[in-house]
């Protein structure tokens, strides 16, 4: 498999902030890439490890929550992730997914799929399907108008919005403080969660934390 890290930190953003949680970030993703990707590292930097290993590195923490995320991670699914999954759901750890859905999402019901829907130049890089399959969505808001197609989007596919979380883009503080108080405004008038990036609010440019 492709794994661009593993490490230890608390997860910074959606539904599961503040959990105590081992990262493991696997290579690659789906073109077309988004503009904005904030692990750009990730699509190109990674070592191959088998999911023994895999397993073995993630064990060395005293943590039992696995986010597995990239990169986009289910474009591993068979034959690597799959065998994973098993290992790591047998072995008792609990499991969250971060993905884009642009490779599909399996049937998963021992795990949470936390899908972020990426929309690229006015098309929206998801399926149907992958949409029915995922426990609660996150979205990237740039500015007011992709706050809007957001809103769009949520009510044509019949989101709950009690799943779903927008939060600020932003690689850096203080691109995620500018838009803070325009995310915090559209969720309280419309009804929506908002989730800040707390890696990057703490640590800036960081990577690892
Ligand atoms: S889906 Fe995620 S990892 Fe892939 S290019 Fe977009 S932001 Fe980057």
């Amino acid at each position: 498999m492709h794994v661009s890290e593993i490490f230890y930190s608390l997860q910074g953003e959606g539904p599961l902030v503040g959990e105590p949680s081992v990262f493991i970030r696997l290579g690659g993703c789906v073109e077309p890439y988004c503009p904005w990707c904030d692990t750009a590292y990730a699509l190109h930097e990674y070592r191959e490890m088998v999911p023994e290993e895999i397993m073995e590195e993630a064990g060395r923490y005293a943590c039992r929550n696995a986010v597995i995320t990239g990169g986009e991670p289910f474009l591993q699914w068979e034959p690597g992730l799959k065998t994973l999954h098993r290992e790591l759901a047998a072995k008792g750890w609990r499991i969250s997914y971060e993905t884009s859905g642009k490779a599909g999402i399996p049937d998963l019901h021992d795990a949470t799929v936390v899908l972020s829907p990426k929309n690229i130049a006015g098309q929206w890089q998801v399926a149907p399907e992958a949409l029915a399959r995922a426990h609660s969505f996150k979205f990237v808001a740039q500015d007011l108008a992709s706050l809007r197609e957001i809103d769009i989007f949520v009510q044509e596919n019949a989101l709950q919005k009690e799943k779903v979380y927008i939060m600020p883009m932003g690689m850096t503080r203080d691109e995620q403080l500018q838009r803070m108080e325009m995310v915090f405004t559209f969720c309280r008038e419309h009804g929506y969660r908002m989730t800040p990036r707390l890696h990057i609010l703490i640590f800036d440019t960081k990577r690892g934390v």
